[in-house]
């Protein structure tokens, strides 16, 4: 249903020896949709639903977000593709005037993500969700997925859980059509990695967001080049949290996928593989390259090279493993 560019890879991949791995697209607007479409991904990711909201006095309709959603899902209609749709991630870096947030003096420790969702602006909550059941049940509906942000606690997720619940019993009351979609959480967190095990086990689905774990892990604004080394996804600590997450989904039924910057670097996809995940999602621009990497990977040699990886204790080990030369963060 698609044109690919010259340099875009068709279709599901799998490594040398037949485990597939989905290559999607990390979409920040509509109009990166059929940017990423004509590069090969396999659907997106990670929709960051935060560009509805910015830029504006208000917040966006029903209508609107349902509009955008459905727009994703029709850009990804082939039968197996989804679209994972984030709900709003603001707050930290994110702000949004009109939310009124609060001044905080450490606002990436403060108020943000699935937080403001479920207090502050739960009425925000409940319209995007209106929206998202709404789009799940549309021709190219079956590929939605739902995402929850800066999670840290699993009552966050009971209660995300029962909020769509009670969404879908509304729209029943009124008539309207809609579904509920595949849910679940991103581990962006320390709490969220060290509890994956309880979050897979309540959820269909986990996805790592290493930008901000890095961030949280190695205590190293995100944003601040003061201490940009610090804020690093190969440093040991970050790859045992991504191994902590890996190891929880696999002894679940949920599968899990990650969405960070690292995702996107074609010389971290054979670790990425062997560490576990289904899913690597990455601005689309690398993801014809990511998939011809994904095609050469043999999947035992990855999990071993993953295991070795997970021993050392430097940075600087890291990549002698990964046989790379000293890089930036
Ligand atoms: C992340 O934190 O890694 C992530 C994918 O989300 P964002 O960069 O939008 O915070
Ligand atoms: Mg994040």
């Amino acid at each position: 249903a698609r044109e690919a560019g010259p340099d875009a890879i068709r279709g599901r991949v799998e490594t040398a020896d037949g485990r597939p791995v989905e290559v999607a697209a990390n979409v920040g607007g509509e109009a990166e949709l059929g940017p990423a479409a004509e590069r090969g991904a396999d659907g997106v990711g990670l929709f960051r639903t935060e560009f509805l909201f910015v830029d504006r006095e208000s917040p966006p309709t029903e209508d609107e977000q349902y509009e955008a959603v459905a727009a994703a899902l029709s850009a990804f209609d082939d039968p197996d593709d989804r679209v994972v749709v984030r709900t709003l991630d603001v707050g930290g870096d994110k702000p949004v005037p009109y939310l009124d947030l609060p001044d905080e003096p450490n606002p990436f420790l403060g108020r943000r993500g699935i937080r403001l969702s479920l207090d502050e602006h739960a009425d925000l909550f409940e319209t995007q969700l209106r929206a998202l059941l709404r789009a799940a049940a549309t021709e190219a509906g079956d590929g939605l997925a739902v995402m929850f942000p800066l999670v840290t606690r699993v009552e966050e997720v009971e209660r995300a859980v029962a909020t769509v619940e009670s969404v879908a019993d509304d729209l029943a009351s009124e008539g309207v059509d809609h579904a509920v979609p595949e849910l679940g959480a991103m581990v962006e967190t320390p709490a969220a990695a060290f509890l994956a095990d309880a979050l897979a086990e309540r959820l269909d689905f986990l996805s790592v967001g290493t930008n901000d774990l890095a961030q949280y892990v190695m205590a190293a604004d995100r944003g601040s080049d003061a201490v940009a080394e610090y804020h690093d996804p190969l440093h040991p600590a970050v790859l045992r949290a991504l191994d902590r997450t890996t190891a929880a989904a696999e002894g679940s039924d949920a599968w899990v996928g990650i969405c960070g910057e690292m995702a996107g670097d074609p010389a971290l996809t054979e670790l990425l593989v062997g560490l576990g995940f289904d899913e690597l999602s990455m601005s689309a621009v690398t993801a014809p390259e990511v998939k011809a990497r994904v095609r050469e990977v043999d999947a035992d040699a990855a999990a071993s090279l993953a295991s070795d990886a997970l021993a050392c204790e430097t940075r600087r080990e890291v990549l002698d493993v990964l046989g790379l030369d000293d890089r930036g963060p």
